[in-house]
C-alpha cells in the first residue's frame, strides 16, 4: 500500500521577510526527487475545501472574513502578523481540501499513510479567529473529515511544532472524540502563551487535551522520554481510528524563531514511533500535515526524515547533529504530568 504525498506549496501566499513565506516549501519537492524517494510516494492533486468542510471547524464570520481580506486584494488578518494576498483564500481553502483528500484515501484504504505539505499552517487558527500566520486549521478539518465522511469515531492528534497548537486546542476542548496533545515551548513572552499543563479540556472534553510546556532546550532525550513515558501510552489508551499530527519542525535547535533543541535524529525518532504506533493502533493510518519550521535545511531534511518512516526505510539524514549546550532536564515535569494525566 502507499504513503499518499499533497503538495500545496501556496506559492502565491507569501510575503517579502516574513518568515512564512513561499521559500520554505518551494524547494521540497525537487529535494524530495534528489534524495530519490518521490518516486515512492502516491501524490494527489489538492482540491479546494468545500464551504461545509471549512464550517465544520471554522465560523461563518471567519471564512467570510478572510475572503473579504482576499478579494480586496489581501492585507493583514489579525492584530499580528497573519497576512492574506489576494489568492490566499483560495489556497487556504486548497490546502484543508488537500488533507481531507489524504484522510479519504488512508480512511478507504487505498493508502496507508501520508503527509501533507501545505500552507498556509493551521494549528494556530481557532474556531472564530486566523493567528500565528494561520489562517484555516487543516489539521481540525482533517480530524472532522475524518469523523463526518468516514465514520471515524476517535481521532489523536499530536502537534510537536514548538508553538502550542492553540487553535487545535480550541476546536476540540470540549470534546471527548478528539485527543489533543501538544508539547511544545512555554516560555515568558512566547507565542501564543497558552498550553499550560492545567489546561486538560473541559465538560466531555475533560482529560482530552495534553499540553507538555517544555522549557528552553529540551533536547532528543527529554523529547523521547515525554513522548515514550507520557504521550504514547495516553494515545495509545485513547484507542484511536486514525493518528493526525501537526508536524512543525520549528523545535530543531537552528530554528530562528524558537529555542527548542530537538536535533533531526530527534524527530526522525519521533516520526518513526508514531508510524509504529499507527501500524499497531489504528490499521496504520496516520498523516502528518505541515505547520512550522523556518530554517530551510532543517525543514526540508525533517521532511525527508518523516517520510523515510512513513516508508517503513530504515535512515535517517542529520548533517548537522545536535545542539552545542546540554539539555535542560525533564523529570520533574513528566513526574507532575504523568500523576495528572495517566489517572485521569
Ligand atoms: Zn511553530
Amino acid at each position: 500500500m502507499s504513503t499518499i504525498l499533497v503538495y500545496a506549496p501556496a506559492l502565491a501566499h507569501t510575503k517579502a521577510y516574513h518568515p512564512e513565506s513561499h521559500h520554505r516549501l518551494k524547494a521540497t519537492l525537487q529535494n524530495l526527487n534528489n534524495f530519490g524517494v518521490l518516486a515512492d510516494l502516491k501524490q494527489i492533486d489538492p482540491k479546494p475545501a468545500t464551504l461545509e468542510q471549512l464550517m465544520r471547524v471554522h465560523t461563518p464570520e471567519l471564512i467570510e472574513h478572510i475572503q473579504q481580506v482576499s478579494f480586496m486584494g489581501g492585507g493583514i488578518l489579525d492584530h499580528g502578523d497573519t497576512y492574506a494576498t489576494a489568492q490566499s483564500f483560495d489556497l487556504a481553502k486548497l490546502a484543508v481540501g488537500g488533507c481531507c483528500q489524504a484522510v479519504d484515501e488512508i480512511m478507504t484504504g487505498q493508502a496507508r499513510n501520508g503527509i501533507a505539505l501545505v500552507r498556509p499552517p493551521g494549528h494556530h487558527a481557532e474556531s472564530d479567529r486566523v493567528s500565528g500566520f494561520c489562517l484555516l486549521n487543516n489539521v481540525a478539518a482533517a480530524a472532522r473529515h475524518a469523523q463526518e465522511k468516514h465514520g471515524a469515531k476517535r481521532i489523536a492528534i499530536l502537534d510537536f511544532d514548538v508553538h502550542h497548537g492553540n487553535g487545535t486546542q480550541e476546536i476540540f476542548y470540549l470534546d471527548d472524540t478528539v485527543l489533543f496533545s501538544s508539547a511544545h515551548l512555554f516560555a515568558p513572552f512566547f507565542y501564543p502563551g497558552g498550553g499550560l499543563s492545567h489546561e486538560v479540556g473541559a465538560g466531555h472534553g475533560f482529560g482530552h487535551t495534553l499540553n507538555v510546556p517544555l522549557p528552553p532546550l529540551v533536547g532528543d532525550e527529554g523529547y523521547c522520554r515525554i513522548m515514550r513515558e507520557l504521550i504514547f501510552p495516553k494515545i495509545a489508551a485513547f484507542k484511536p481510528d486514525m493518528i493526525l499530527v501537526s508536524a512543525g519542525f520549528d523545535a530543531h535547535w537552528q530554528d530562528p524563531l524558537a529555542q527548542g533543541g530537538l536535533s533531526l535524529t530527534g524527530y526522525a525518532r519521533i516520526c518513526r514511533y508514531l508510524v509504529e504506533m499507527a501500524n499497531n493502533l489504528c490499521n496504520s493510518r496516520i498523516l502528518f500535515v505541515l505547520e512550522g519550521g523556518y530554517e530551510l535545511r532543517v525543514l526540508s531534511l525533517g521532511i525527508l526524515n518523516c517520510i523515510y518512516a512513513l516508508l517503513g526505510k530504515d535512515k535517517i539524514s542529520d548533517p548537522i547533529g545536535s545542539m552545542p549546550e546540554n539539555e535542560n532536564d525533564v523529570t520533574d515535569l513528566l513526574l507532575q504530568l504523568k500523576q495528572r494525566h495517566l489517572l485521569i
